[in-house]
């Protein structure tokens, strides 16, 4: 089986943001695993229904709302059930997700009040992935996602060796 790894649609060079930018990564590790075909790609908040371009949102309390005020929280749920869903359906290891996005932010995101602060917090996504089992990383932590998958798959070879000695 070869592990899967859920991303936000935007790292792997999608213009998804709400501006119509992407925020691509491009990297040796990225590399390799977009020709290995391992990366399943989701932007939460299109999944959810809201077009490119689009009102900035942030979280606010239990809600989500937009710049101009509109309550975008069901939205959000939404896209973050489908990415949920991408992950339970293609062998998903883990998740590296965009950092302070309200949708994908893993550790920090903006704190509500549209000034440029963050907080320590999730994204609706990024939650509802970590609530769910999968771990979800950040931009910032290529590296350490790339050795956990490295373990991974030595300790699945290890599996499928002992299996087939076995039988
Ligand atoms: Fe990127 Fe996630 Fe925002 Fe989509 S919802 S643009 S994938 S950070």
């Amino acid at each position: 089986m070869m592990f899967k790894i859920l991303m936000s649609a935007c790292l792997c060079g999608e213009h998804c943001r709400y501006d119509g930018k992407a925020n691509t990564i491009e990297n040796k590790i990225m590399n390799t695993w977009k020709e290995e075909g391992r990366i399943v790609m989701v932007c939460p908040e299109m999944a959810g229904g809201l077009p490119v371009p689009r009102d900035p949102a942030e979280i606010i309390g239990n809600k989500v709302i937009s710049k101009s005020g509109r309550d975008v929280t069901s939205e959000y749920t939404e896209g973050a059930g489908e990415a949920l869903r991408l992950a339970r359906e293609n062998d998903v290891i883990f998740c590296i997700m965009k950092e302070n996005s309200p949708s994908c932010g893993s550790h920090e995101v903006y704190d509500g009040t549209f000034s440029g602060k963050k907080v320590f917090g999730m994204g609706i996504a990024a939650a509802m992935l970590e609530e769910n089992g999968f771990r979800v990383y950040n931009e910032h932590q290529i590296i350490e996602a790339y050795r956990e998958l490295d373990e991974a798959e030595y300790e699945e070879e290890m599996y499928e060796a002992v299996m087939n000695l076995r039988f």
